[in-house]
């Protein structure tokens, strides 16, 4: 896909407001948290999808989940079945790192990307 599109969508995906439903419910989570994560600042918007616009492989997911992607603004990081998923990607060399922890911990993904047809966290 055009780099510069799939950016201009990914924007416009982590500011949609559609769902009342699911806008009420990721923003309560991210104010209420769970006592694990009190020191977090929830990411609490719709959470892009991840991975090189030129991707040839696509790893499509249900929805983030409310403590983990709702939390660290990355798909499938912060909860057990995003460790599964990374350390199975790094171990046959499609990702740079065996564990996605936040969004900012230079994780890079290898002609994969990582994505959801919801992209905010359901109840
Ligand atoms: S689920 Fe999709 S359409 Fe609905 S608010 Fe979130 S990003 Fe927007």
């Amino acid at each position: 896909m055009d780099p510069e599109g799939l950016a201009r969508l990914d924007r416009r995906i982590a500011g949609c407001r559609a769902c009342p439903r699911l806008v009420d419910w990721r923003e309560e989570v991210a104010r209420t948290k769970r006592a694990a994560f009190a020191d977090w600042t929830y990411w609490g918007r719709p959470v892009p999808g991840f991975g090189p616009p030129d991707a040839r492989l696509v790893i499509i997911g249900l929805a983030p989940a409310a403590h983990g992607g709702n939390r660290t603004g990355r798909m499938f990081t912060g909860d057990r079945s995003g460790d599964v998923l990374y350390q199975a990607l790094y171990d046959v060399g499609l990702a740079s790192q065996p564990a996605s922890a936040h969004a900012d911990d230079g994780l890079e993904l290898y002609g994969v990307r990582v994505t959801a047809p919801v992209h905010c966290a359901p109840p």
